[in-house]
């Protein structure tokens, strides 16, 4: 079917187009088509075209709407982006396997869709995860062309930091951007900053960026791995050190050396305390992640806190902040204290 379309040689295009948006006469359900140096732009109303411009009649592609999963699958599924991994949370696998489906068929640019096969668990905080659909093609090769990478690597952006990272080996969560940017406001230039539990960095990434000294602690070597990579790519290898091993051993080279500290290992920041007062200078500021329950979400913390750096330090709280509902009645928050000598 033929509709109407200004005609205009295609450098004209981009200023036409422009003009005609303007116009408010801009066809969005059809495609603009190019064709030997000509383009045609279709017009919902040939009469408010400016007049200057040539209209005719011609055949162009209606363009495809974009499909969502909910168009397949008629209801709303709930799933979370991890760069270009979708996640999802079901308990019935069959129903996990109707949503990944309807993600590959849809126009949600994603490589992998994944759903989540266990807690998170072990020191290293990391998960099982199905792998229900992935980027390798069904051609008669059976995906031999494919990429080598791991189809649960990706990259993850988060206020503008790049983070390569695999979800079946590392710990990552982007629902805690928000919290992350907050306390990454705070870091000064020339500060020196220990990021006990550091994961692939997206806290210490952002620290060294504000212009801090900073060293990274983690256990789990893949994690330091991709940590010293996104330093790579975020330019900030030079201010940052990463270090593979228990953070109580490494602790030991850095004592009483940081102005600013990140402790977030919720479930059992509270053992590695001694850690973090023996590395802190005389003026320190404590980021210190817990999990409590509702009715004395602070108090645990604070206390514990109190006690691991008395006599030495006074301590002062500074902010106490509800990070994300955890469990029914349960709360991750964040306790913000400063530690004076
Ligand atoms: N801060 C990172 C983030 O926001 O993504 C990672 C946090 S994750 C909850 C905790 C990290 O602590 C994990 O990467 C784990 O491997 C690490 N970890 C656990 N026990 C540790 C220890 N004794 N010493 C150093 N790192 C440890």
């Amino acid at each position: 079917m033929t509709v109407p379309c200004v005609r205009v040689p295609a450098s004209a295009g981009e200023e036409t187009r422009q003009a005609l948006v303007e116009a408010g006469v801009v066809d969005h359900g059809h495609d603009i088509v190019a064709d030997d140096g000509v383009l045609f732009i279709p017009v919902t109303d040939p009469t408010g075209v400016p007049a200057e411009y040539e209209v005719v009649d011609r055949d162009v592609p209606t363009r495809r709407q974009q499909r969502t999963p909910a168009d397949i699958l008629g209801f709303e599924p709930s799933y979370e982006r991890l760069g270009d991994i979708v996640i999802l949370d079901e308990d019935d696998p069959e129903r996990a396997r109707e949503i990944a489906d309807a993600v590959r068929d849809s126009d949600v640019r994603a490589k992998t869709v994944v759903n989540r096969a266990s807690k998170i668990r072990g020191e290293l905080r990391v998960r099982d995860w199905d792998v229900l659909s992935g980027s390798v093609p069904d051609g008669p090769s059976g995906g031999s062309e494919t990429e080598s990478r791991p189809r649960t690597e990706t990259v993850h952006r988060e206020y503008g930091y790049e983070f390569l990272l695999d979800i079946s080996t590392v710990y990552f969560s982007p629902r805690l951007a928000t919290e992350r940017h907050r306390v990454v406001e705070q870091v000064e230039p020339g500060e020196r900053v220990f990021d006990m539990f550091a994961g692939v960095g997206p806290f210490a990434v952002p620290f060294a960026d504000a212009g801090a000294d900073v060293v990274a602690a983690d256990l789990n070597e893949a994690a330091v791995e991709y940590l010293r990579e996104n330093a790579s790519r975020n330019g900030v290898s030079e201010r940052l050190t990463a270090i593979q091993g228990d953070v109580r051993e490494v602790g030991r080279e850095y004592e009483n050396w940081a102005d600013r500290i990140v402790m977030n290992l919720p479930h059992s920041a509270g053992e590695f305390l001694d850690t973090a007062v023996a590395v802190a200078g005389d003026d320190c500021v404590i980021h210190y992640y817990d999990i409590q329950h509702e009715d004395d979400p602070f108090g645990p913390g604070e206390r514990a806190i109190r006690a691991a750096a008395a006599p030495e330090y006074e301590v002062t709280v500074l902010n106490e902040r509800v990070v994300r509902s955890y469990a029914p009645h349960e709360y991750n928050v964040c306790l913000d204290v400063r530690l004076s000598r």
